[in-house]
């Protein structure tokens, strides 16, 4: 949020003048001074600068605009309404038994929803694209069976309505979190989106990209911090994790974290994840592969279904009373 420093409009005493100006004016208030000697007092010193908060430029984004948290809907699970909403599942689908395999771990494991890419974004065109249509439907009915509510990415406008029709949430990638035609064919679509901050977009550039969607007619939007790009080369990205504290100040969005993504390390993700929850992030977005060592893609970032369980466990431990 910006705000501007504005001098108020100089009195004349302080506005500089030309030499007929200043004698005009200076005329004219000796002659108001004579008139009423109470004014001679009023000709005082500029004001000094103020600062006036402006208008956020994400205007239906801002908390401003609208005070309550929005609460969105993904199936029948809601996002920002309190609970930590974890989904999770692989990177890449990469065959029907590895994604229905996958829901039936992190389901038993207590997950809310699966995740799963058919379309992949990936770093060099010589690595694993993703299988594309046959895996949305096999990760549409791994959730069907599994009765969970799926979240892919969709990379291209051409390919929303495909993709709408086999998910509950619609992943824009990092990579297109400014690929303003994909916003803007998303922005007409009444599933909800979830919007990924770029790797080097800044908070205020990432919450422009929601405000296309929002602008657009799609309310329903879900921000998620999966890391930015820094001079740190330790960790895959580095996680900004005030980024989403502030985030939640400044907008009645709701807010999640990929600590799969933001860390680039499998035993980074278990207290990433704790950070997020504490943070007060709405959810988390987490990678989880039947046997990492043999991903297709970010195996090096995947919990196997033992430390996703592991990590639920500490996220929601049970009641007192059920744990006896
Ligand atoms: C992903 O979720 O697998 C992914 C490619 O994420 P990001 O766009 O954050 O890199
Ligand atoms: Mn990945």
């Amino acid at each position: 949020m910006s705000s501007r420093a504005v001098r108020p409009e100089a009195t004349p005493a302080a506005r500089p003048a030309t030499a007929a100006a200043s004698r005009t004016s200076r005329g004219r208030r000796g002659a108001l001074a004579e008139r009423n000697p109470s004014r001679r007092a009023a000709v005082t010193p500029a004001r000094p600068v103020v600062l006036l908060k402006s208008a956020a430029p994400f205007r239906l984004a801002s908390r401003e605009s609208h005070p309550e948290s929005t609460i969105v809907a993904a199936g029948d699970v809601s996002i920002g309404g309190g609970t930590l909403v974890v989904m999770a599942g692989p990177c890449s689908i990469e065959s029907r038994q590895q994604i229905r395999e996958t829901a039936r771990r992190v389901k038993a494991a207590g997950a809310d929803m699966l995740r799963g890419g058919a379309y992949k974004p990936r770093t060099s065109p010589y690595d694993f694209q993703g299988l594309g249509r046959k895996a949305l439907e096999w990760l549409a009915e791994a959730g069907r069976e599994t009765g969970l509510p799926v979240v892919t990415e969709v990379l291209s406008p051409e390919d929303v309505e495909l993709v709408s029709e086999h998910a509950d949430l619609l992943q824009v990638g990092a990579r297109n979190m400014q690929n303003y035609a994909l916003l803007r064919r998303l922005a007409t679509v009444t599933k909800p989106v979830l919007l990924k901050r770029g790797p080097s977009a800044t908070i205020q550039e990432w919450l422009l990209a929601a405000e296309y969607l929002l602008s657009g007619g799609n309310l329903q939007v879900v921000l998620c911090e999966r890391g930015i790009r820094t001079f740190e080369t330790a960790t895959r990205n580095t996680l900004d994790l005030a980024g989403v504290a502030l985030v939640k100040q400044l907008t009645h969005l709701p807010v999640i974290v990929d600590p799969s993504h933001g860390t680039g390390k499998r035993a980074l993700v278990a207290p990433a994840s704790r950070a997020a929850a504490a943070i007060g992030a709405d959810g988390l977005l987490i990678e989880v592969h039947p046997c990492p060592g043999r991903a297709l893609s970010d195996g090096e970032q995947s919990l196997d279904p033992g430390e996703f369980a592991a990590l639920m466990r500490t996220l929601r431990p049970r009641p007192f009373a059920a744990r006896a």
